[in-house]
């Protein structure tokens, strides 16, 4: 059943009307028929399950059949605080947090990040990555479009995520899983999460001695040293089990 996201005034009564360049990917990409059933939700929180009516060029009405309570998002917010990769790495990884559950992603510049993203440049790798989250969400039958924010320094990032109430940073050169497990077992429902991992050249001793100053709690993920679209990708995982399993 393919899945679509419309904003909350494009719901009726009975009737949702999906328009914009949706239409078009629902007629053509999608090859969407009437009397098909779809998935819609309105990001807010509220879900259907609806029956694809009439489809011209503009819009696709969709019937609802009933109203969807199941929510597949995680019980808590996880931002991912993505050291910025080189070449076209951070559309792998914004596609496979958005899967894995996370609720944002925000690229850091750091000291060795490579890539600079400045001015027009940034605004469109901003808007293409927002655009791989929103189809991640579709496919992976979100009810939220994880939003990717634009870049900032690592001095930012540890400031902004002063509001979570747990804070991990993926560092390969801490000794050991007894810390990473007793960070883990802390995480609960209802928190919010920050995640932060370093570029292809990880991250210099002095940021991570900034990040402990500012409470962020660095941990391992192994004895291996693993690829940056890697490490994300396997605490997000463990931290996704392990607030799953508790629910
Ligand atoms: N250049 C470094 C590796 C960087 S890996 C080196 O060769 O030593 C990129 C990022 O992935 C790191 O900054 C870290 O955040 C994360 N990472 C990779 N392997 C890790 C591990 N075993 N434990 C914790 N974090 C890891």
């Amino acid at each position: 059943m393919h899945h679509f996201f419309v904003k909350p005034e494009q719901v009726e009564d009975r009737q949702i009307r999906i328009t914009g360049s949706d239409v078009n990917h629902g007629k053509h990409v999608l090859r969407i028929k009437p009397g098909e059933e779809i998935s819609i939700s309105d990001g807010c929180g509220r879900n259907w399950i609806c029956q694809v009516g009439s489809l011209d060029e503009t819009c696709i009405l969709a019937e609802i059949v009933e109203t969807e309570m199941k929510s597949r998002e995680l019980p808590a917010s996880i931002t991912l605080y993505q050291g910025m990769p080189k070449n076209d790495k951070m559309e792998l990884i914004i596609q496979k947090a958005v899967e894995l559950g996370a609720m944002r992603i925000v690229p850091v510049a750091t000291k060795y990040t490579v890539v600079k993203l400045e001015g027009k440049k940034e605004e469109g790798k901003i808007k293409r990555w927002q655009a791989i989250a929103k189809s991640a969400a579709e496919q992976s039958k979100r009810n939220q479009i994880p939003q990717v924010s634009n870049v900032i320094t690592l001095e930012q990032a540890l400031e902004e995520a002063k509001v979570c109430e747990s804070r991990l940073i993926a560092y390969e050169h801490e000794d050991g899983m007894a810390g990473t497990k007793k960070e883990l077992l802390k995480l609960s429902a209802g928190q919010k999460i920050a995640v932060f991992i370093g570029p292809e050249g990880g991250f210099d001793e002095s940021e991570i001695q900034a990040a402990k100053k500012a409470g962020v709690c660095p941990v391992s993920l192994g004895k291996r040293i693993l690829r940056t679209e890697t490490a994300g990708l396997s605490l997000l995982s463990v931290i996704m089990m392990k607030l799953e399993v508790d629910l």
